[in-house]
């Protein structure tokens, strides 16, 4: 049984003090709430508010993205080690807007995920076909390319905090939904691949969460596919009460 996973992504939203009013607005609905795992990442500056505010929650912190060396002249970045000091749990690396923006490739999502695991944080790792991919047929090519290069040098038995959220690059910030059933499969294709690199008992335990406009109108129709492990969360984590929803759903 997979508990699943519910990951609220800001992106660039949010000044510390807005964090902190976030917090204190969500704690009271998800206080009680047992089922599923709650992560919040913050941009980088906001992480001390919210693992301040949380203290004493189950909710838990992460990063969105990393860079691969503990230290050193990299004007910029963080490392994984740093994220854990400041109170991390989670790291999200290789976001589509990460690969699209800033340059991340499979190749750096790889060196990235293997530098998490060494710091000793739950990576959640995205990958996800654009539109004109899935208009072409080769969405599972795509899936498969994308996971077994993050999957490289990795053994099987260090794979076990690896999260992999499936985020169909047409459905993120659009409104556009991949149906259950799509999502279902393409999840299906990504423990395949996890198998292929980590075995069975590893993909058999690894969490896949569906990315790309999680809403509390659809959040129940996705989390209750018994391959959905959970959801990454965009722009309805940026309102308390529709993450909350979503949390519940
Ligand atoms: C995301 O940023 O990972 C995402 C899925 O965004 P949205 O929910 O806004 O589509």
């Amino acid at each position: 049984m997979r508990k699943k996973l519910i990951a609220g992504n800001w992106k660039m939203y949010k000044t510390p003090a807005d964090a902190q009013a976030f917090v204190a607005a969500l704690l009271p609905h998800v206080w009680e709430h047992e089922r599923d795992e709650i992560v919040l990442c913050p941009p980088f500056v906001n992480i001390p508010a919210v693992v301040e505010a949380t203290r004493g929650s189950k909710i838990e912190v992460g990063g969105q993205d990393m860079f691969w060396e503990k230290e050193g002249a990299y004007t910029g970045a963080i490392s994984g080690s740093m994220l854990r000091a400041a109170g991390c749990t989670h790291v999200i690396l290789g976001h589509s807007e990460r690969r699209q923006y800033f340059g991340e490739t499979d190749d750096t999502v790889n060196r990235k995920l293997r530098a998490a695991l060494v710091a000793g944080l739950k990576p959640i790792v995205c990958v996800g076909e654009v539109l004109e991919e899935r208009e072409a047929g080769v969405t599972e090519d795509i899936l498969r390319r994308q996971c077994s290069v993050a999957f490289r040098e990795i053994a099987g038995g260090g794979a076990h905090p690896i999260v992999v959220a499936y985020e169909p690059v047409w459905a993120i910030g659009t409104g556009k939904t991949a149906t259950p059933e799509l999502a279902a499969e393409a999840h299906r294709v990504i423990r395949a691949e996890a198998a292929n690199a980590f075995g069975d008992d590893v993909a058999a335990r690894m969490r896949i969460l569906y990315g790309g406009s999680v809403k509390p109108d659809n959040a129940n129709a996705l989390m209750s596919q018994t391959e959905i492990d959970g959801a990454l969360v965009g722009g309805a984590s940026l309102d308390p009460k529709s993450f909350a929803a979503i949390v519940k759903w």
